[in-house]
């Protein structure tokens, strides 16, 4: 069964209350739209974030909002293909206008999971989540990132192996690995094997704007613990919240 009854978007006002009186939880997934290297679409950090919210809806209840495309810029902003936004104020104000009218539908419980997590996103992020238990409300906020899962097997990345495995998992088709160079003819030129290096940042390097180990070393069994991982904590995470 797909998830299409979990997004909110596509529900009617009936199945919205049917859904929220069982679990009154919405989740906002975040992302953004960013170069990712030849392989990899440019919305992934959205896609990831949303395909981790429905399945984690499906799993403990609630529903999940369209995701979010705007991230906040960061090292990166310049890249081809690669839409940030400039101000923290822009990103929280679309993140606080969303709170506040799901707090005055009664919903109990908000989910901001970020799939973008660059410097400033999670910066801006914690603050959210230091101020709003501080302000009344009747609503709870969870803000989880996917890259702070504590037990995953891969650091996160951009567009390199995480981020690479967790979109081949929940989305196959948008992985196209063939547009990269064939690894055995042009292996990454990483200068003492750093793969977060400047290097990565020139145009001409063969993993242009990849930030993180190769992910041409994608390994379908390493992907699929990734993702069960992250899973695990997620929902961990929002049953904790909920008790
Ligand atoms: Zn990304």
């Amino acid at each position: 069964m797909g998830y299409e009854h979990l997004q909110l978007e596509r529900l009617i006002p009936e199945q919205i209350y049917a859904s929220l009186n069982k679990r009154s939880i919405v989740y906002i997934p975040l992302g953004a739209i960013e170069w990712h290297g030849l392989h990899l679409p440019i919305g992934l950090d959205s896609m990831t974030s949303h395909g981790l919210c429905l399945r984690m809806a499906d799993k403990v209840g609630g529903l999940v909002m369209p995701p979010l495309y705007y991230g906040m810029t960061g090292s990166i902003g310049h890249h081809p293909w690669t839409i940030l936004l400039e101000q923290e104020s822009t990103f929280l104000a679309i993140i606080r206008d969303t709170l506040n009218r799901l707090e005055a539908f009664d919903v109990k419980l908000a989910v901001v999971f970020t799939g973008h997590f660059g410097k400033r996103q999670l910066a801006a992020l914690e603050q959210l989540n230091k101020d709003w238990p501080r302000e009344s409300h009747s609503m709870k906020l969870l803000v989880l990132s996917i890259n702070q899962c504590p037990e995953a097997e891969m650091k996160g990345d951009h567009g390199a192996i995480f981020e690479t495995s967790l979109l081949k998992q929940l989305h196959p088709d948008l992985v196209q690995m063939d547009k990269l160079p064939h690894q055995k003819a042009f292996p990454a030129n990483d200068p003492d094997g750093d793969s977060w290096g400047p290097h990565r940042r020139d145009p001409q390097n063969i993993l242009f704007g990849i930030l993180g180990d190769d992910p041409r070393d994608y390994d379908d069994k390493k992907a699929q613990k990734l993702l069960k991982t992250i899973c695990d904590w997620f929902e961990k995470r929002v049953l904790e919240s909920i008790e």
